[in-house]
């Protein structure tokens, strides 16, 4: 059984998220969607809030488990079995950060692959941040993030 960690902030899980959730589970058994708890990052929701929105989300793809994690990835993928860490590629821009990481990785567990996948080009440009700015100013952001996940900004950004 090929198991796959994709870990990531998912503050929110986008549509370009899904796309990469769906890519990886073309090669893998089984995904497991980890979500940073991100001590280093001001998040808009909460670790648990993030989980709940990332499990609805992916409900419909089989084969994918989400939990929420704090420390070392590399210590998570060994507990759980996987043999690969997920992550997407979108521009030249993630490539330095992402190229940095999977050779810390690797070094810290040369059994586990970094894999990463492209997004459908219509999501290339999509991040959480850049959603969450455009919300925040009143753009539409539909089609971009899960009705879902719409809904839940629209209500942090009300309160
Ligand atoms: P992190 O804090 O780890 O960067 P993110 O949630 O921003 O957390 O991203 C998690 C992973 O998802 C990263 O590999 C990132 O490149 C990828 N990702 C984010 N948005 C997209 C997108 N629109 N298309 C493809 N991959 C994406």
């Amino acid at each position: 059984m090929r198991i796959g960690i994709f870990p990531g902030t998912f503050d929110p899980v986008t549509e370009g998220h899904l796309d990469i959730i769906r890519r990886s589970r073309r090669i893998l058994d089984r995904v497991i969607i980890a979500v940073a708890r991100g001590h280093h990052k001001d998040t808009l929701f909460t670790v648990e809030e993030r989980v709940a929105m990332v499990e609805t989300c992916a409900e419909s793809i089989d084969g994918v488990e989400v939990l929420g994690f704090d420390g070392l990835l590399i210590d998570l993928a060994r507990k759980r079995g996987a043999s690969a860490i997920i992550r997407g590629l979108r521009f030249v821009s993630d490539f330095d950060y992402e190229f940095q990481l999977a050779l810390m990785n690797r070094r810290l567990d040369p059994e586990v692959e970094s894999l990463f996948f492209m997004p459908s080009a219509k999501y290339s440009y999509l991040n959480s941040s850049v959603i969450k700015e455009v919300m925040r100013l009143g753009g539409d952001v539909s089609g971009l993030v899960p009705p879902s996940v719409l809904a839940r900004m629209e209500g942090k950004f009300r309160s």
